[in-house]
């Protein structure tokens, strides 16, 4: 209770009534979606798995695409390399061959040259049909023809011998067989004469690379003195001239370029990788990030700040999980609603960081009664819930329940100080208790609040008949409601006498409400309803502003009341503004002055955050008297008698009942009565019945006397007539 802010003023349980309040959440509740937290979890750590997976195809496609793209590099410019050694190739060959062919054409335009004949330069056996092939010289030399080819093929034969390049005429009528044309050549020379201009391939010979071209060699007018005969005519494609370059050199230069590339481009790779690589980790630590981050989030959402335990968010989900599976194993499941007792007054007492403390102090005394399979959870405040998902036997949860209260009745030792503390439980059996979460909760509350009215510290198991109670205060919270606004609410008055009982000193105004439904009511039965459900406030008011306007009409009708004392409940007194509320109505009632006594109790003083002694400065200063009601009955001590400004206070009548038969008691009353004239304060003893107890209390010095044996609480009309017959009694014998 002591979580539900403001407006939660005293342990529920003091009215001994189940909170509508509650009531109404739990309802509420029940409609609720239950969030599936562990769901969640799993959400999140498949989230971050799938972000990690995600971001391991992408790296991994970044490193394909970086690798593809440099190993394309790489080929691409090793290619170039090739080529361009080719085309350098190709360029020597193109100059080989025009050398070749600017011999060729000088040897063709000559109509070929005479050599001395020797073993090298033998008449050649192709030209012999020409009849000036060998000559005579007139010093007696022998001269032979050498035709462009012959001498083109000696000539490259050198060539090949000095450079390696090598180079041949070839054609498809060759006249020397030696110039017949292989397969690559004869394939060539046949393109020439569809007009192509030129091949070239590499190719190897003898373990060595070379580049081969080949072009057409058309007929010249020279060339037809030795290939007349063959039936060419000038202009015809008569064959082929082909040069062989080494392509060693080339490649040489090609290869230390392409090393060159390698080492370049390898450098350039790693680095794309290291930059994939760190692009990759901080991708990751950002993963991690904000998994930790939602872990938080999750962690804030689903767990209990204080005391670590589960919180509401996560108890509705596993209180889901756990009534499905149960549903589906056909097993019963227990659910264990635990309130503290008094919890607001030790936290009112002796501070919030205790209070605190004693709370996960509890927690921790919970989590210690259950299996690790069971689930312990914090609702807010000093609720908190048990789950046992699998009961074989009702026993077993009362065994739970029995050593819940004995763990927490131990005294928990805080700060040096030992605070004594109970708890009351509510327990509900699915499936026979409600097959819903919000169902089952709603009850086990139930069940708890009816543990509470029955003495607390004990457990009570849910029964239907508690619900049907429960429905039955939600029906009367409406009622009352309409109630305020139909008027049908009304104050009696009970007369309070000095102690001799033979003048009136003033009235106590009570509540009556006279439902049309119900009757007529007491306080006790809707007063405690109205503090919870806020309508305490409202109802205060109403109540101030009618005893005002009653004193108003006993004034003009000469019935001189020197006090008024109307009930403040402790919610209405620490609402904010209250005092002005008084203060105002002072202004306007000017009748009130020094006349109206608020009965506060001592729950007040509890609330030192709220400074009571100020607002009661203020209210005394304005000569507002203040009467401590049911003095003896809180939690607080005498002590605050001395710390607070009162003007008297009202012996509560469960002292004054026994204290003719109870010595105890008896000196009680004469303690009290004795400490308060110590300070000052009147003494007002109420419920008092019998004549005995009146005497007693006129010997022991009490100031003034209330209760049935001088008159009832009566109304408002029949108050002054009742004075008129029964007043003055006649005085106890001293
Ligand atoms: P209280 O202020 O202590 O009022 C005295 C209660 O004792 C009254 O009960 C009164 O009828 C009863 N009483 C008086 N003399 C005797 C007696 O000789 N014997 C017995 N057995 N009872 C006697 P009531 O009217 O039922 O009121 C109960 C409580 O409800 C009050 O206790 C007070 O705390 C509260 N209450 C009454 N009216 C108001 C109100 O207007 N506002 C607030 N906040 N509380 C109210
Ligand atoms: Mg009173
Ligand atoms: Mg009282």
């Amino acid at each position: 209770m002591a979580s539900e802010g403001p407006l939660e003023i005293r342990d529920a349980a003091t009215s001994s009534r189940p909170s509508l309040t509650r009531l109404t959440r739990s309802i509420h509740l029940s409609s609720l979606k239950p969030v599936t937290t562990a769901g969640a979890v799993d959400t999140l750590h498949q989230k971050t798995r799938h972000d990690e997976r995600r971001l391991h195809i992408q790296l991994l496609v970044a490193v394909f695409v970086w690798t593809l793209l440099v190993a394309s590099i790489l080929l691409w410019s090793q290619r170039s390399v090739d080529s361009e050694m080719l085309g350098l190739a190709r360029q020597e060959a193109i100059a080989n061959f025009n050398k070749d062919q600017a011999f060729r054409v000088w040897a063709t335009t000559h109509g070929g040259v005479y050599v001395p004949i020797s073993e090298r330069t033998p008449p050649s056996p192709y030209l012999s049909h020409i009849p000036e092939r060998d000559l005579v010289t007139p010093s007696g030399r022998r001269l032979t023809l050498m035709n462009p080819a012959y001498m083109l093929r000696q000539m490259m034969d050198d060539y090949n011998e000095l450079y390696g390049v090598k180079g041949r005429i070839t054609s498809l009528k060759p006249l020397n067989p030696r110039n017949a044309p292989d397969d690559w050549e004869r394939e060539a020379l046949v393109a020439f004469t569809k007009g192509e201009k030129e091949r070239f391939e590499v190719t190897e010979t003898g373990g060595q690379a070379f580049l081969r071209l080949i072009r057409p060699m058309p007929t010249q007018e020279g060339c037809l003195k030795c290939h007349l005969h063959q039936g060419h005519k000038v202009g015809d494609i008569r064959g082929g001239v082909g040069v062989s370059v080494p392509l060693a050199g080339y490649l040489a230069v090609g290869a230390k370029r392409k090393q060159s590339l390698w080492a370049g481009l390898s450098m350039v790779w790693a680095v794309g990788i290291g930059g994939i690589w760190l692009v990759g980790k901080r991708g990751r630590q950002r993963i991690l990030e904000r998994k930790g981050y939602e872990g938080r989030i999750w962690r804030q959402a689903n767990f209990d700040a204080l005391t670590g335990l589960s919180n509401r968010n996560l108890f509705m989900d596993r209180l889901d999980r756990a009534l499905a599976y149960a549903h589906r194993q056909e097993h019963r499941l227990a659910l264990l609603f635990i309130d503290l007792d008094r919890f607001k007054d030790v936290n009112d007492t002796l501070g919030h960081t205790v209070g605190d403390r004693l709370l996960q102090e509890a927690g921790q005394r919970l989590k210690a009664c259950v299996r690790e399979m069971d689930t312990v959870s914090r609702l807010g405040g000093d609720e908190f819930t048990v789950i046992l998902p699998d009961i074989a036997e009702e026993i077993s949860t009362t065994l739970v329940a029995t050593n819940i209260l004995a763990i927490l009745s131990q005294p928990f030792e805080l700060d040096g100080q030992e605070v004594h503390l109970s708890a009351s439980i509510g327990i509900t059996i699915f499936p026979q208790d409600g097959e819903d979460p919000g169902m089952l909760l709603q009850n086990a509350d139930t069940a708890m609040y009816r543990a509470k009215a029955e003495g607390r510290n004990i457990y009570r198991y849910f029964t239907w008949e508690m619900n049907r109670a429960a429905e039955g205060r939600l029906f009367l919270e409406s009622a009352l409601r309409r109630a305020l606004k139909r008027e049908e609410l009304e104050l009696h008055y009970q007369p309070i006498l000095n102690a001799s009982g033979d003048s009136l000193v003033g009235a106590e105004a009570l509540i009556r409400w006279e439902s049309p439904e119900r009757g007529l009511m007491g306080p006790d039965e809707f007063i405690p309803l109205a503090e919870e459900c806020g309508l305490i406030l409202p109802l205060g008011e109403w109540v101030l502003q009618r005893a005002a306007a009653d004193l108003a009409k006993w004034d003009r009708a000469g019935l001189a009341l020197s006090s008024l004392s109307v009930n403040v409940s402790t919610l209405q007194f620490r609402m904010k503004g209250f005092t002005n509320v008084i203060l105002e109505l002072l202004q306007s009632q000017i009748h009130l002055r020094s006349r109206l006594f608020l009965e506060i109790t001592e729950s007040v003083f509890m609330d030192e955050r709220g400074e009571p002694d100020k607002c009661l400065d203020r209210l005394r200063e304005q000569s507002i008297r203040i009467a401590i009601d049911d003095f003896g009955t809180g939690y607080s001590s005498l002590s605050y008698l001395k710390r607070f400004p009162v003007d008297s206070i009202k012996i509560d009548r469960s002292f004054v009942r026994d204290v003719t038969d109870d010595p105890e008691n008896a000196a009680l009353c004469e303690a009290i009565i004795a400490m308060a004239h110590h300070l000052g304060i009147k003494v007002v003893a109420e419920g008092v019945e019998t004549v005995q107890q009146w005497q007693f209390l006129h010997d022991g010095g009490c100031d003034f006397v209330q209760g049935y044996l001088f008159g009832r609480p009566m109304p408002f009309d029949a108050f002054p007539a009742f004075l008129k017959q029964h007043l003055p009694m006649e005085a106890p014998v001293a």
